[in-house]
């Protein structure tokens, strides 16, 4: 295909080649223009490179994200995050008593009257009671 350069090129060849334009006024304004259209080629060359260079390493951040993401991903699947709905915003706690990882929906730490226990050895890990005795403790006295 033919480049933009090669356009031009043959553009100018054309108007110094052609006898009928024979005045000087004319043929500067061709030239003029010509340069102008140089200048735009120049520019656009430098942007496509640019461009290129980007694209190569927006490429090499998307592969390294992707190894990382599978490294992060297979870790996890190892670990105690199958007992988890991850689309859901969770808590992840360590029991005090075995050190089991237990997760739970962040929602429950709002609620009212939620006793979370370890599943592993029935520990109370967690208990929006106490939360809210610590809390509200000068009202409630
Ligand atoms: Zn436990």
């Amino acid at each position: 295909m033919e480049t933009i350069r090669e356009k031009i090129a043959y553009l100018r060849g054309i108007i110094d080649g052609d006898p009928s334009i024979k005045d000087d006024r004319v043929r500067f304004l061709f030239e003029r223009i010509l340069l102008v259209l140089d200048d735009i080629t120049d520019d656009l060359e430098n942007v496509v490179m640019a461009q290129e260079e980007l694209e190569d390493y927006v490429g090499e951040i998307d592969f390294d994200l992707a190894n990382l993401e599978d490294d992060f991903y297979q870790d996890s699947e190892d670990k105690e995050f199958d007992k988890c709905f991850p689309e859901e915003p969770m808590i992840e706690m360590e029991c005090p008593s075995c050190q089991e990882v237990v997760c739970f929906d962040e929602g429950f730490l709002y609620d009212d009257d939620v006793q979370i226990t370890c599943p592993n050895c029935s520990t109370v890990i967690f208990d929006t009671r106490e939360v809210d005795d610590l809390d509200f403790e000068d009202d409630e006295n």
